[in-house]
Parts: C-alpha cells; structure tokens; sequence
C-alpha cells in the first residue's frame, strides 16, 4: 500500500491479505508450517524460485501483516516482525556485523542495550564507544575506519534529552555507518525517522504498538536492502527469535489505535508537565513539549508531540520521591512505559539502579528523579493521584 494514504489510514488498512473465507479482521494463523501442493511445489519453495510460506520461523502471514503494516507507517520498504524489542537489536547487530566492526552508540539508550553491546558483542569482537546522545562533535571524533553503526533513542530515557536525527545521520553517512534509532518511544505517529535520513529504525512492540502491556514483541524496518538481503532476516528466519503468530495479532490490531492512543496520552502527558512545572515541590520537569525544555525548538521541528513520558524532579530528594511512589493508588508502580495505564518509577534505585553513582550523576539522574509513562486515564484523577504524595 502506498505512502500517499495518510498515516491513520494505513495503521487500520495496510497489510491486509483476506483468505478464501474472506474475513474482515485480520485472521490469525496458529501454524508452525504449510502443506504444498507437490513435491514439485515444495522444492520451488525452498530453493526460492516461488515466493510462499514454508515454517512460521521463516515467515507467518500473520506476522507478515504486522510487518507490512509497520513498515508502511514507518514508510520502510521492509519490516522483519521479532520477539521481542531486544531480539530485533540483535538481530541488527547479528545481521550486519562481524569481529572487528565497531559501533558508535549514545550513552543514553536502554540498560538491556548496552549490556548486549558490551557484555555479549564485546565477546564476538565487536567494540562499542559511548558519547553523549546530543553531542554531534562526539559522534564525529569516536568514528573510526571500522565503525558500521550510529545507535540512538530519541528522545532518551529518563531524562528526554533529544538528538538532531537528520544532523546526526549526515555524520554518521560521512563517516560510512548506518544510523539505527530506536523509535520505541515516539513511535511513527510522532517522528518518522527514515524520512529524517535515518537507514534503520528499531521498535519494542511491547510498548506502545501493542500499547496494553498484552505481549512481548520488536520489530526492524528499513530498505529491502538492508532489511532483507543484508542479513537481517538472513540472522533471524535462521537463528529464531522470530516474534510469535498470536503476538503479532495483538500488535497488527494495537497499532490500528496507535494514532488516537498516542495523540491523547501525548495530550495528557503535555498538561500534567505543565502543571507539574508549577508545583512548588517539583524543581524541574523534562518533557519535549516545554518550551522549558532546552530542544524544545528541536523537539517541535522533529516530533509531532512531546510524547507520553514525563520526567521530573522533586524536593527532597530519594525520601521524597518514594513518598509520592508509594502514595499513589492508581498509577502503576512498574518499570514499564507505553500502557494504556499510566506508571511511575524511580529510576535511580531501578532502571538505572546498578549503575555506579558515578555514572548516574553523568546521566543527570538524581535521588529526586521521577518518571512517568502517561496513560490514558484522566488527567484530573492524575493529577489527584500524585498529589496524595506531592502535597
Ligand atoms: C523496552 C525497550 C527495549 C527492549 O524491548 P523488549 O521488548 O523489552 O525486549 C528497547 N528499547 C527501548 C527504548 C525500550 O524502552
């Protein structure tokens, strides 16, 4: 389907191939394998001289629609459906690298990632250099003659710092790597990055495509080239961590309410920002859409909205922040993001509790550090929520 549909089109349209029963909804294949109508048929399948399904572990119509779908909103020539936002970034780095390759990667991305960068890559010889996420200079002096890739999220986690993809990914062309983003908070619906000059985009379904904390998911898009005849889907149909029929349903049908669930609970987010701004126990709220917020200029050019994660500080410090965790009674005390139902964490004593001291400061991340994932209960009963804690 075509990029000249809108965005709230092909979410509810693109990937839909009905069978001979003809069913509206998108039907869900539980099969391992397929049956051919020869032998003859079976050998063209395997050899490749006729396009088809031969084990779900290759491909899934099911998961074949997720795929099409996603790519489509991400306006990717391809997509390779995994099972989970971490098994679709090894998949890129298994699919492209070998021993000897270096990657440059932000200093703020997902813990998980930079444990799989070091502690596991770094055991197949393949070397990684950590500068700051906006930080162009940084980016340009750690790239080296062996340097494939630029690995980013914007904007970041906890502290919604954002980076210039379109800039970032002219020095990453100059220096001969691919730009991979992870797109897992803004999803499409807010920031496009292929269409910023990024070559890569990864995703955690389990966030907001699905959006409803239901399954496990990931995904990879980008051009054909890369996606499919680089070693990617090579590394995945191959290996395994093939994300499951059933997963894909749910993520298929979650990503048909991706554009209204993201407008609101951007909407929610944006107003509880403003009004955490003006609490006077709250010393600094980090959100896109601030005016406040140093990119706010960026953020505007480069996202749609400001997203659903709001990070703030409040006075003090760890004692205070707890209380206002502990004193809610409808928001989520969860380390997970992208729900229908809003979360809040302490990212010091959690998502970035096993870090030194050290390395917390240098990520801007202090005892009175909150973070919350918006969802799409009401702003009023929000607002009531954290107040029990906030005072
Ligand atoms: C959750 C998350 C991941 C990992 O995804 P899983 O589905 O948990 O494997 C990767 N990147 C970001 C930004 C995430 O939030």
């Amino acid at each position: 389907m075509s990029d000249e549909l809108d965005l709230d089109t092909l979410a509810i349209r693109a990937g839909i191939h009905r069978s001979a029963f003809n069913e509206h909804s998108e039907a869900l294949y539980l099969t391992s394998s397929y049956v051919f109508e020869s032998a003859q048929q079976a050998a063209d399948r395997f050899c490749n001289r006729e396009p088809g399904n031969i084990y779900s572990r290759f491909t899934n119509p099911t998961v074949t629609a997720f795929q099409e779908r996603l790519a489509a909103l991400e306006g990717g020539e391809a997509c390779v459906a995994t099972s989970s936002g971490m098994a679709a970034i090894l998949s890129v780095l298994m699919g492209l690298l070998k021993a000897g390759d270096h990657v440059v990667a932000s200093q703020s991305i997902f813990g998980s990632t930079v444990q799989l960068l070091t502690n596991i890559m770094g055991r197949f010889g393949i070397g990684t250099t950590f500068v700051p996420l906006s930080d162009l200079a940084a980016w340009k002096a750690a790239a080296r003659p062996t340097t494939r890739m630029f690995f980013v999220e914007t904007p970041s986690n906890p502290t919604m710092e954002l980076v210039d993809i379109a800039a970032l990914s002219e020095v990453a062309h100059a220096a001969s790597a691919l730009l991979v983003v992870d797109n897992c908070f803004c999803t499409p619906v807010l920031q496009r990055p292929l269409l910023l000059g990024a070559d890569l985009v990864v995703h955690s379904a389990t966030k907001y495509l699905d959006g409803q904390g239901r399954v496990l998911g990931g995904a990879v898009v980008g051009s054909k080239a890369l996606v499919m005849d680089g070693g990617i889907f090579q590394f995945l149909r191959t290996a395994g961590p093939s994300m499951s029929p059933f997963n894909a349903w749910v993520c298929l049908k979650g990503l048909e309410t991706l554009g209204l669930r993201m407008e609101a609970q951007s909407r929610n987010a944006q107003a509880l920002a403003q009004w955490l701004e003006r609490h006077p126990d709250v010393t600094r709220v980090y959100y896109p859409g601030l005016p406040s917020h140093p990119q706010h200029e960026l953020a505007s050019r480069q996202q749609s909205r400001g997203g659903a994660i709001v990070t703030f500080d409040v006075r003090g410090g760890q004692a205070k922040a707890w209380h206002v965790i502990d004193s809610t009674h409808l928001i989520s005390i969860t380390g997970n993001l992208g729900d229908t139902k809003s979360t809040i964490t302490h990212p010091a004593t959690t998502t970035h509790g096993r870090i030194s001291e050290e390395a917390r400061q240098a990520a801007g991340i202090g005892p009175g550090m909150i973070r919350l994932s918006v969802g799409l209960e009401s702003l009023k009963d929000l607002q009531a929520d954290l107040l029990r804690g906030l005072g």
